[in-house]
């Protein structure tokens, strides 16, 4: 008896309730992602004090190698979450593009190898249709600009769950061959992301589906702080000096400062202040804008730039992620498209990471934050690449060389060394910049 009562007392919930972030009214842990009070968003609210005394340090090392490590500063209860081996992946040393730059303690958290389709949203998505069976949803779905349709899907695919996903019809073949490749019902919509989220809003209203990014956001966010709590760990327990991130909605943003702030209040890792830095494109650069000229209000725009999974024009969590970046000291910037390809190319060639448009942005805000003097050449830096490039090849086509083709004999390999020494010197003119 008092033994099936202290396990049940193990295996409680340390989440309790859905919480305003505007006005802190409170929810049943549902299906719901805006206040009926003041149509704020709503945010899961944990009992740290039960977090605190559940996990050490050691009772997450001996968890999985994956998000699941981090179970209990996540919203479900089940004890087997779907766990398609997302998330630990590498926090890597770049030494190498740090030297380029002039930054000495820099480290690159690669997503683009995360499990199992190649972003980081297969972390936020673990977390969404994880919870969704725990409130008996059957039909998943997600608006997305292309990495989360990958996630959705294929993530759904392996819980057996009915998919029907959302997209902008220009997204990169990549993208889209990647989604359709797990079978769900792909709806291809002439519009950019915000009139395709406008619709997935209604859908959800009149369908009861859990959409992973609209009824299921509150839980669906939370997936991100997990990026926040492995660069921790990664570190040896202790917080970077910098962090810098894309930003979208500003979600994944915002959860990353989440994530380090709750390994501090239950006593994880040592507090002291972290700068966050944030990366938009010049063609969808609401929140750089608005960070820029001081205002603490998104204007929304419409987008038009090669980085597509990051246009979002009117973003849900862009005051959250300016509230940030000031507060902590850290700045927003944009880049061109140019500057893009240029980082997705810097990232490769000195780091051997490919990664997708979104990373090219990252780099080159990052970049463009050390020639401004905006990142300290002491502080620890991390940056956040959070997709592969091999989904977004359209952007660096033309670009880059081309093989040299040869017949199977020596002096035809000789002849064609000798022209790829003389191409060596040119290459950099192939640079869009
Ligand atoms: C979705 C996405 C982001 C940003 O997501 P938000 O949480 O909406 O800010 C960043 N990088 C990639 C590759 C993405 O797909
Ligand atoms: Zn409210």
């Amino acid at each position: 008896m008092t033994q099936s009562i202290e396990r049940s007392l193990a295996t409680t919930p340390t989440f309790s309730a859905l919480k305003c972030r505007e006005c802190g009214e409170t929810y049943d842990l549902g299906a719901k992602h805006v206040c009926e009070e003041c149509f704020g968003p709503l945010e899961v609210a944990y009992d740290y004090d039960a977090i605190r005394r559940r996990v050490t340090r050691s009772t997450i090392q001996a968890g999985p190698l994956s998000i699941w490590r981090y179970k209990d500063f996540l919203p479900v209860s089940t004890d087997s979450p779907i766990d398609v081996g997302t998330g630990m992946t590498p926090l890597v040393r770049a030494n190498r593009l740090a030297r380029q730059l002039g930054l000495k303690e820099l480290y690159i958290k690669n997503d683009a190898v995360n499990m199992p389709t190649l972003s980081f949203k297969d972390r936020v998505v673990s977390v969404a249709l994880t919870r969704a069976q725990e409130l008996g949803f059957t039909t998943v779905s997600c608006a997305s600009t292309g990495n989360l349709a990958n996630s959705t899907a294929a993530i759904a695919a392996h819980a057996g769950l009915d998919c029907c996903v959302f997209i902008p019809s220009d997204l990169e073949a990549g993208k889209v061959l990647g989604t359709l490749i797990y079978n769900p019902t792909l709806m291809a919509v002439q519009g950019n992301y915000d009139q395709v989220n406008r619709l997935c809003s209604e859908v959800a209203n009149t369908h009861g589906w859990g959409f992973v990014n609209i009824n299921l956001r509150p839980y669906y966010s939370e997936g991100s702080k997990t990026l926040g709590f492995e660069v921790a760990e990664q570190l040896g327990w202790r917080l970077p000096d910098h962090i810098v991130a894309p930003l979208a909605s500003g979600s994944l943003f915002t959860k990353i400062y989440k994530g380090f702030q709750e390994f501090v209040k239950v006593g994880l890792v040592d507090d002291k202040p972290v700068r966050f830095s944030g990366a938009q494109a010049e063609g969808c650069s609401p929140i750089a804008q608005a960070f820029k000229e001081g205002r603490d209000f998104v204007t929304p725009v419409k987008p038009s730039t090669i980085a597509k999974s990051i246009a979002i024009g009117n973003p849900a969590d862009g005051i959250y992620a300016l509230d940030i970046a000031r507060k902590t000291n850290g700045n927003i910037e944009a880049v061109t498209d140019a500057e893009i390809v240029a980082g997705m190319k810097l990232l490769a060639e000195t780091e051997g990471i490919f990664t997708e448009t979104a990373g090219g942005t990252t780099i080159a805000v990052l970049k463009k934050l050390v020639e401004a003097g905006k990142i300290n050449p002491d502080e620890s830096t991390v940056v956040y690449i959070t997709g592969n490039g091999l989904k977004t090849q359209e952007a660096v086509q033309g670009y880059i060389g081309e093989p040299f083709v040869i017949e199977p004999k020596l002096d035809s390999f000789e002849r064609a060394l000798e022209r790829s020494r003389t191409l060596d010197r040119l290459e950099w003119q192939q640079v869009p910049v």
